[in-house]
């Protein structure tokens, strides 16, 4: 299974030092078949490849720009996040589509930045409540999805319903399961297959066992409950049975 931990902006290298420390303490008697990836804010990336380096624990970038350099003022270059040793880089996250305006045409444009790069993208997908309720869930995820093709090096999926992120609001299992098998059909559709499809919004140790359970969930991206190294790896804990 995977379990990212996208740390938003929170922490500094200091903390993300304190943390990742405390997390390997934890993470040292892991035998089960899990991959551990983090998403530090982009100043803590130098700290993160320091401390991890000599771990089987990977990590990426939250964002990085299309472009490896240029007049971009405050952009990250995935080329400069790659030669420090980065093995994933999120993208189209919900707060990057909402927050920043980040089109779909950006998107895509960013994630083929990563491939360049070697860089496995989590390419994060979801709809909002009120599509949901508009009935278009599906109809939404295909068009983030349009553009995959079988020409691709390997990449994961996260599905994240944007009203699930931040919200303590969960996607019951039957919700979770009924998007990741339609997103790996539609894959399946164009060519492509053994797609990780990771769920995301308001994971916890108290609900990640039921979605865990569900065919097609093959791991967690988590946002609130990464930030203590405790929380995320009761989140493996509470799974870790099922693997
Ligand atoms: C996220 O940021 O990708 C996320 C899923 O956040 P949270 O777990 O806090 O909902």
């Amino acid at each position: 299974m995977i379990l990212a931990a996208n740390w938003k902006l929170h922490f500094g290298p200091k903390e993300t030092h304190n943390y990742l420390k405390e997390f390997l303490q934890l993470a040292s008697q892991v035998t089960e078949d899990v991959q551990f990836i983090f998403f530090p804010p982009a100043l803590c990336l130098p700290q993160t490849a320091e401390i991890l380096k000599t771990t089987k624990i990977k990590w990426g970038a939250q964002n990085t720009f299309f472009e490896d350099e240029g007049a971009f003022t405050g952009e990250t270059s995935p080329k400069e996040v790659a030669h420090l040793g980065a093995s994933y880089g999120l993208v189209g996250h919900s707060e990057r589509r909402h927050f920043f305006k980040e089109s779909n045409e950006w998107v895509i444009q960013k994630f083929h930045a990563l491939i360049r790069h070697n860089l496995t993208p989590i390419l994060c997908v979801g709809e909002t409540l009120e599509q949901r309720n508009h009935g278009q869930t599906l109809q939404v995820i295909q068009e983030q999805i349009q553009f995959l093709s079988n020409k691709l090096p390997p990449f994961l999926i996260a599905y994240e319903p944007v009203w699930a992120i931040g919200t303590g609001q969960v996607a019951t299992p039957e919700q979770a399961q009924e998007v990741h098998q339609s997103i790996k059909s539609f894959l399946k559709e164009k060519g492509i297959s053994d797609i990780p499809v990771l769920y995301g919004g308001s994971v916890k140790s108290a609900n990640a066992p039921a979605l865990f359970s569900q065919k097609d969930v093959d791991g967690f991206l988590v946002g609130g409950a990464s930030l203590k190294p405790q929380s995320f790896f009761d989140i493996y804990q509470s799974v870790k049975d099922m693997l």
